[in-house]
Protein backbone atom coordinates (compact mmCIF):
# COMPACT_ATOMS: atom_id res chain seq x y z
CA UNK A 1 0.00 0.00 0.00
CA UNK A 2 1.48 3.14 -0.85
CA UNK A 3 2.38 5.99 1.57
CA UNK A 4 0.17 9.47 1.58
CA UNK A 5 1.77 12.52 2.14
CA UNK A 6 0.31 16.11 1.79
CA UNK A 7 3.06 18.75 1.53
CA UNK A 8 1.19 21.67 2.89
CA UNK A 9 1.42 24.95 4.59
CA UNK A 10 -1.28 27.83 4.29
CA UNK A 11 1.38 30.21 3.74
CA UNK A 12 2.52 30.54 -0.30
CA UNK A 13 6.37 31.21 -0.91
CA UNK A 14 7.84 28.47 1.96
CA UNK A 15 8.81 25.58 -0.25
CA UNK A 16 5.93 23.59 -0.65
CA UNK A 17 6.65 23.33 -4.46
CA UNK A 18 9.95 22.39 -3.58
CA UNK A 19 9.75 20.74 -1.42
CA UNK A 20 7.47 18.10 -3.23
CA UNK A 21 9.18 17.68 -6.55
CA UNK A 22 12.65 17.47 -4.86
CA UNK A 23 11.10 14.21 -2.18
CA UNK A 24 9.73 12.78 -5.30
CA UNK A 25 12.44 12.78 -7.46
CA UNK A 26 14.52 11.50 -4.54
CA UNK A 27 12.67 8.86 -3.34
CA UNK A 28 12.76 8.01 -7.08
CA UNK A 29 16.16 8.01 -7.20
CA UNK A 30 16.43 5.31 -4.57
CA UNK A 31 14.36 3.58 -5.69
CA UNK A 32 10.65 4.26 -5.09
CA UNK A 33 7.34 3.96 -7.23
CA UNK A 34 5.90 7.52 -6.69
CA UNK A 35 3.01 9.34 -7.87
CA UNK A 36 3.20 13.29 -7.41
CA UNK A 37 -0.46 15.13 -7.16
CA UNK A 38 -0.49 18.85 -8.01
CA UNK A 39 -3.11 20.11 -6.13
CA UNK A 40 -2.47 23.92 -7.01
CA UNK A 41 -3.82 25.54 -9.58
CA UNK A 42 -0.54 27.41 -10.64
CA UNK A 43 0.50 23.97 -11.53
CA UNK A 44 4.02 25.33 -10.16
CA UNK A 45 4.64 21.21 -9.80
CA UNK A 46 3.76 20.24 -12.83
CA UNK A 47 5.76 22.89 -14.62
CA UNK A 48 8.88 22.15 -12.14
CA UNK A 49 8.83 18.08 -13.18
CA UNK A 50 8.97 18.92 -16.78
CA UNK A 51 5.63 19.21 -18.19
CA UNK A 52 4.22 21.41 -19.79
CA UNK A 53 0.46 22.32 -17.98
CA UNK A 54 -1.17 24.13 -21.12
CA UNK A 55 -0.75 20.80 -23.13
CA UNK A 56 -1.86 18.36 -20.77
CA UNK A 57 -5.30 16.21 -21.87
CA UNK A 58 -6.43 15.74 -18.38
CA UNK A 59 -5.24 16.72 -15.13
CA UNK A 60 -6.64 16.28 -11.18
CA UNK A 61 -9.42 18.30 -11.81
CA UNK A 62 -10.67 16.03 -14.39
CA UNK A 63 -10.11 13.59 -11.47
CA UNK A 64 -11.70 15.40 -8.88
CA UNK A 65 -15.02 15.97 -11.22
CA UNK A 66 -14.75 11.78 -12.25
CA UNK A 67 -14.57 12.24 -15.77
CA UNK A 68 -10.96 11.00 -15.69
CA UNK A 69 -9.34 8.16 -13.72
CA UNK A 70 -4.95 8.78 -12.80
CA UNK A 71 -4.85 5.74 -14.60
CA UNK A 72 -6.01 8.04 -17.59
CA UNK A 73 -4.53 11.27 -16.56
CA UNK A 74 -0.93 10.50 -15.39
CA UNK A 75 1.53 11.41 -16.98
CA UNK A 76 5.47 10.95 -17.42
CA UNK A 77 8.24 13.49 -18.27
CA UNK A 78 10.90 12.65 -20.44
CA UNK A 79 13.23 15.32 -18.70
CA UNK A 80 13.22 13.18 -15.47
CA UNK A 81 13.60 9.93 -17.21
CA UNK A 82 16.66 11.47 -19.06
CA UNK A 83 17.88 11.96 -15.52
CA UNK A 84 17.27 8.65 -13.83
CA UNK A 85 14.90 9.71 -11.43
CA UNK A 86 11.06 9.39 -13.24
CA UNK A 87 8.03 9.60 -10.91
CA UNK A 88 4.20 9.78 -12.64
CA UNK A 89 2.55 13.15 -12.52
CA UNK A 90 -1.23 13.69 -11.80
CA UNK A 91 -0.77 17.75 -12.86
CA UNK A 92 -3.02 20.81 -12.61
CA UNK A 93 -3.15 24.30 -14.65
CA UNK A 94 -6.15 27.17 -14.10
CA UNK A 95 -8.46 25.41 -14.64
CA UNK A 96 -8.16 23.52 -10.77
CA UNK A 97 -9.21 26.63 -9.79
CA UNK A 98 -13.22 26.16 -11.04
CA UNK A 99 -13.07 22.82 -8.89
CA UNK A 100 -13.60 24.61 -5.97
CA UNK A 101 -16.86 26.04 -6.86
CA UNK A 102 -18.08 23.15 -8.28
CA UNK A 103 -17.35 21.00 -5.88
CA UNK A 104 -19.92 22.68 -3.64
CA UNK A 105 -22.67 21.08 -5.27
CA UNK A 106 -21.47 17.54 -5.01
CA UNK A 107 -21.59 14.51 -2.92
CA UNK A 108 -18.68 13.64 -1.24
CA UNK A 109 -16.44 16.31 -2.13
CA UNK A 110 -13.80 16.18 0.20
CA UNK A 111 -13.66 12.39 -0.54
CA UNK A 112 -12.84 12.55 -4.68
CA UNK A 113 -8.98 12.49 -4.39
CA UNK A 114 -8.99 9.73 -1.68
CA UNK A 115 -11.35 7.40 -3.64
CA UNK A 116 -9.12 7.64 -7.29
CA UNK A 117 -5.95 7.04 -5.78
CA UNK A 118 -7.24 3.99 -4.21
CA UNK A 119 -7.65 2.90 -7.65
CA UNK A 120 -3.92 3.02 -8.26
CA UNK A 121 -2.35 2.67 -4.89
CA UNK A 122 -1.24 -0.46 -5.26
CA UNK A 123 1.06 0.86 -8.13
CA UNK A 124 3.24 3.39 -5.51
CA UNK A 125 5.26 3.36 -2.80
CA UNK A 126 4.69 6.75 -2.18
CA UNK A 127 1.86 9.61 -3.37
CA UNK A 128 2.78 13.05 -2.75
CA UNK A 129 0.32 16.12 -2.69
CA UNK A 130 1.68 19.26 -3.37
CA UNK A 131 -0.98 21.69 -1.77
CA UNK A 132 -2.05 25.10 -2.35
CA UNK A 133 -1.43 27.83 -0.18
CA UNK A 134 -4.31 27.94 1.83
CA UNK A 135 -7.34 25.98 3.72
CA UNK A 136 -9.35 25.54 0.89
CA UNK A 137 -11.76 22.20 -0.26
CA UNK A 138 -8.62 21.58 -2.69
CA UNK A 139 -6.18 21.46 0.63
CA UNK A 140 -9.20 19.22 2.30
CA UNK A 141 -9.27 16.73 -0.23
CA UNK A 142 -5.48 16.38 0.07
CA UNK A 143 -5.85 15.92 3.61
CA UNK A 144 -8.67 13.40 3.64
CA UNK A 145 -6.87 10.50 1.81
CA UNK A 146 -3.18 11.20 3.49
CA UNK A 147 -1.60 9.43 6.18
CA UNK A 148 0.19 12.10 7.29
CA UNK A 149 1.53 15.95 6.46
CA UNK A 150 4.89 16.97 5.93
CA UNK A 151 5.05 20.65 6.99
CA UNK A 152 8.32 23.02 5.13
CA UNK A 153 9.01 26.13 7.12
CA UNK A 154 11.18 28.73 7.12
CA UNK A 155 12.85 29.75 10.64
CA UNK A 156 11.59 32.73 11.06
CA UNK A 157 10.54 34.43 13.75
CA UNK A 158 6.55 34.04 12.80
CA UNK A 159 7.09 30.67 11.45
CA UNK A 160 5.37 29.23 14.39
CA UNK A 161 1.90 31.61 14.29
CA UNK A 162 1.22 30.48 11.21
CA UNK A 163 1.45 26.72 11.97
CA UNK A 164 -1.82 26.71 14.47
CA UNK A 165 -3.90 27.21 12.02
CA UNK A 166 -2.62 24.60 10.14
CA UNK A 167 -2.71 22.81 13.46
CA UNK A 168 -5.96 23.17 14.02
CA UNK A 169 -7.17 22.27 10.67
CA UNK A 170 -5.33 18.97 10.94
CA UNK A 171 -7.20 18.02 14.08
CA UNK A 172 -10.20 19.08 12.61
CA UNK A 173 -9.91 16.60 9.59
CA UNK A 174 -8.73 13.93 11.88
CA UNK A 175 -11.60 13.94 14.43
CA UNK A 176 -14.54 14.32 11.02
CA UNK A 177 -12.77 12.99 8.54
CA UNK A 178 -9.41 11.13 8.46
CA UNK A 179 -8.34 9.26 11.91
CA UNK A 180 -4.91 8.46 10.35
CA UNK A 181 -3.95 12.11 9.85
CA UNK A 182 -1.18 13.30 11.61
CA UNK A 183 1.48 15.74 11.35
CA UNK A 184 4.83 13.66 10.17
CA UNK A 185 7.21 16.20 10.47
CA UNK A 186 8.48 19.95 9.94
CA UNK A 187 10.89 20.46 7.53
CA UNK A 188 13.29 23.34 7.81
CA UNK A 189 14.04 24.76 4.61
CA UNK A 190 15.98 28.08 2.63
CA UNK A 191 18.09 27.55 5.71
CA UNK A 192 21.28 29.98 6.33
CA UNK A 193 23.14 28.33 9.28
CA UNK A 194 24.97 32.42 9.01
CA UNK A 195 21.56 33.82 10.56
CA UNK A 196 21.95 33.51 14.28
CA UNK A 197 17.82 33.69 14.27
CA UNK A 198 17.79 30.75 11.87
CA UNK A 199 19.82 28.77 14.25
CA UNK A 200 17.98 29.76 17.22
CA UNK A 201 14.81 29.05 15.47
CA UNK A 202 15.79 25.91 14.54
CA UNK A 203 16.42 24.85 17.65
CA UNK A 204 13.50 26.08 19.43
CA UNK A 205 11.73 23.62 16.66
CA UNK A 206 13.55 21.29 17.32
CA UNK A 207 13.12 21.62 21.33
CA UNK A 208 9.42 22.13 21.62
CA UNK A 209 8.57 19.73 18.52
CA UNK A 210 10.85 16.50 19.51
CA UNK A 211 11.30 14.05 16.95
CA UNK A 212 8.27 16.15 14.71
CA UNK A 213 11.15 17.69 13.21
CA UNK A 214 13.12 16.08 10.48
CA UNK A 215 17.05 15.49 11.08
CA UNK A 216 17.32 16.95 7.46
CA UNK A 217 17.49 20.04 7.00
CA UNK A 218 17.18 22.02 3.66
CA UNK A 219 19.92 25.09 2.89
CA UNK A 220 19.16 27.89 0.97
CA UNK A 221 20.95 27.16 -2.19
CA UNK A 222 20.79 28.82 -6.21
CA UNK A 223 20.71 25.50 -7.68
CA UNK A 224 17.24 24.66 -6.25
CA UNK A 225 15.90 27.70 -7.28
CA UNK A 226 17.31 27.51 -11.10
CA UNK A 227 15.85 24.18 -11.69
CA UNK A 228 12.41 25.21 -12.29
CA UNK A 229 13.28 27.16 -15.14
CA UNK A 230 14.71 24.48 -16.87
CA UNK A 231 11.49 22.19 -15.76
CA UNK A 232 13.59 20.04 -13.71
CA UNK A 233 13.51 19.67 -9.69
CA UNK A 234 16.96 20.20 -8.35
CA UNK A 235 17.46 17.08 -7.51
CA UNK A 236 17.84 15.92 -11.15
CA UNK A 237 19.01 19.23 -12.53
CA UNK A 238 22.38 19.51 -10.37
CA UNK A 239 22.95 16.23 -8.31
CA UNK A 240 25.98 17.33 -6.43
CA UNK A 241 24.62 20.35 -5.45
CA UNK A 242 24.07 21.38 -1.77
CA UNK A 243 20.51 21.58 -2.10
CA UNK A 244 19.85 18.14 -4.43
CA UNK A 245 21.96 16.14 -1.91
CA UNK A 246 20.02 17.65 0.88
CA UNK A 247 16.87 16.29 -0.59
CA UNK A 248 17.79 13.08 -0.79
CA UNK A 249 18.97 12.86 2.35
CA UNK A 250 15.64 13.83 3.07
CA UNK A 251 14.18 11.17 0.74
CA UNK A 252 16.56 8.63 2.56
CA UNK A 253 15.18 9.62 6.08
CA UNK A 254 11.75 9.31 4.81
CA UNK A 255 12.46 5.97 3.69
CA UNK A 256 13.70 5.01 7.10
CA UNK A 257 10.74 6.76 9.00
CA UNK A 258 8.63 4.35 7.23
CA UNK A 259 10.46 1.47 7.60
CA UNK A 260 10.52 1.73 10.87
CA UNK A 261 6.63 2.03 11.62
P1 LIG B 1 5.45 27.34 -2.26
O1 LIG B 1 5.13 26.15 -3.10
O2 LIG B 1 5.28 27.10 -0.79
O3 LIG B 1 4.75 28.58 -2.71
P2 LIG B 1 8.05 27.27 -3.60
O4 LIG B 1 8.55 25.88 -3.43
O5 LIG B 1 7.44 27.63 -4.91
O6 LIG B 1 7.04 27.63 -2.42
O7 LIG B 1 9.26 28.24 -3.25
C1 LIG B 1 9.15 29.67 -3.32
C2 LIG B 1 10.39 30.23 -4.00
O8 LIG B 1 11.56 29.94 -3.23
C3 LIG B 1 10.66 29.63 -5.37
O9 LIG B 1 11.15 30.65 -6.20
C4 LIG B 1 11.72 28.58 -5.11
O10 LIG B 1 12.53 28.33 -6.25
C5 LIG B 1 12.50 29.21 -3.98
N1 LIG B 1 13.10 28.18 -3.09
C6 LIG B 1 12.46 27.19 -2.45
N2 LIG B 1 13.28 26.47 -1.68
C7 LIG B 1 14.52 27.01 -1.84
C8 LIG B 1 15.84 26.72 -1.30
N3 LIG B 1 16.03 25.72 -0.43
N4 LIG B 1 16.86 27.51 -1.70
C9 LIG B 1 16.67 28.54 -2.56
N5 LIG B 1 15.48 28.86 -3.09
C10 LIG B 1 14.41 28.12 -2.75
MG1 LIG C 1 3.65 25.93 -4.57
Amino acid sequence: MAKIFCIANQKGGVGKTTTTVNLAAGLAKVGQRVLMVDLDPQGNATMGSGVDKRKLAHTVYDVLLESATIAEARVQSDKLKHCGCSYDILGANRELAGAEVELVEVERRERRLKEAIAAVDAEYDFVLIDCPPSLSMLTLNGLCCAHGVIVPMQCEYFALEGLTDLVNTIKQVKANLNDDLQIIGLLRVMFDPRITLQQQVGEQLKAHFGDKVFDTVIPRNVRLAEAPSYGLPGVAFDPASKGAQSFISFAKEMVARIDKK
